[in-house]
């Protein structure tokens, strides 16, 4: 019997704007996904559109109704559930990222067992997350690294004309590990002068010093790197691995741009068969959505699975990211569920 899908707009909110250098704001559209079988389970999904990457969650409401028809009769049907929706929305990744966590979560229920039993992992084997400080002003940014006093590791968005400022008020703030994501705000010149004060102020990784596809400057700054360089905007999916691994230290992982679980996990082995390092990232999303990403965690060096915890209303409970490590939720599938009370 055929699946029903259900969606629902769900609108978070950041505790502070979130800015990063191509701009930011506080209010972010998710659209919650449900897929019901005729024995009354339900498999969730999160689908978090990106503007950068073409997707609203007008676009991802279209994209939903155009893949509802591709829907699999049998939701362990992955692999060509997600192959019919590649092929009928190839550039829509939040929304066929929703449609395939919430199969996956339909199948762990099923079984009665967590997504990463099915996957034959660990869940104690996460690498602790990041927390993001967003671009701000020098005093709120220092409100904002006392704040984050329980966050292990923080991540710093740069790619602005004070990103040594920047830095510098981080690090009088603070002498924990930081890492940095110039979100391709950098050009070549630019990068390489930074290197230098990276090293000065102790950071350990750099993400996405250069546009996206100049990977060619990208390969310059890697190697004129003391750090790892990692690629974000430059690697959607896993046919990009290829193309990077000569540029780049590793690849950053978002679920929103490679749209399937099961595209993650291609990601993942491409890397490893290139030498790289990687890692596993998000947008502004619920816990719904980065559970979905934590399930995956065991498999990365590298986490930046904040999007939930950077919010104030998050409808859902699912995997922590509470000081820095990742805790993944013991029941069915993603093991998600709704918060009682409202934040
Ligand atoms: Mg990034």
């Amino acid at each position: 019997m055929a699946l029903t899908l259900a969606t629902e707009v769900v609108t978070l909110t950041t505790r502070h704007p979130f800015i990063i250098a191509r701009g930011g704001q506080s209010e972010y559209g998710a659209v919650w996904v449900r897929l019901c079988d005729a024995d009354g389970l339900e498999g969730w999904g999160e689908a978090d559109p990106s503007a950068y990457y073409g997707e609203t969650v007008e676009t991802v409401l279209t994209g939903l109704r155009r893949l509802a028809p591709h829907l699999p009769a049998d939701p362990f049907d992955l692999e060509a559930a997600e192959a019919r929706f590649a092929e009928a929305l190839p550039r829509n990744g939040a929304a066929r990222a929703a449609l395939s966590a919430a199969l996956h979560d339909l199948v762990g229920k099923r079984l009665g067992q967590p997504l990463y039993r099915l996957w034959g992992l660990d869940p104690v084997r996460t690498p602790v997350s990041s927390f993001t400080i967003g671009l701000d002003t020098p005093e709120r940014m220092r409100a904002k690294v006392a704040e984050a006093a329980s966050y292990q590791i923080l991540k710093i968005k740069l790619g602005t004309d004070r990103d040594e400022e920047i830095l510098r008020t981080i690090r009088d703030a603070t002498d924990k590990p930081i890492r940095v994501d110039a979100n391709a705000g950098w050009s070549r010149e630019r990068a390489l002068a930074m290197l230098p004060v990276l090293e000065e102020f102790g950071v350990e990784l750099l993400e996405q010093p250069l546009a996206p596809e100049d990977l060619e400057g990208i390969g310059a700054v890697r190697r004129a790197a003391t750090l790892p360089v990692v690629v974000d905007e430059s690697c959607l999916i896993a046919t990009d691995v290829p193309h990077v691994a000569r540029a780049a230290d590793g690849i950053n992982i978002k679920l929103a741009k490679c749209g399937s679980l099961r595209e993650a996990l291609r990601m993942i082995a491409t890397a490893r068969a290139h030498g790289l390092l990687v890692m596993i990232g998000c947008m502004i999303e619920s816990s719904l959505g980065i559970t979905a990403a934590a399930h995956l965690a065991p498999l990365v060096d590298v986490a930046d699975l904040d999007g939930a915890a950077l919010t104030v209303n998050d409808p859902f409970v699912g995997a922590t990211v509470d000081g820095g490590p990742i805790r993944l939720p013991a029941g069915p599938g993603l093991g998600v569920r709704r918060r009682a009370v409202a934040p």
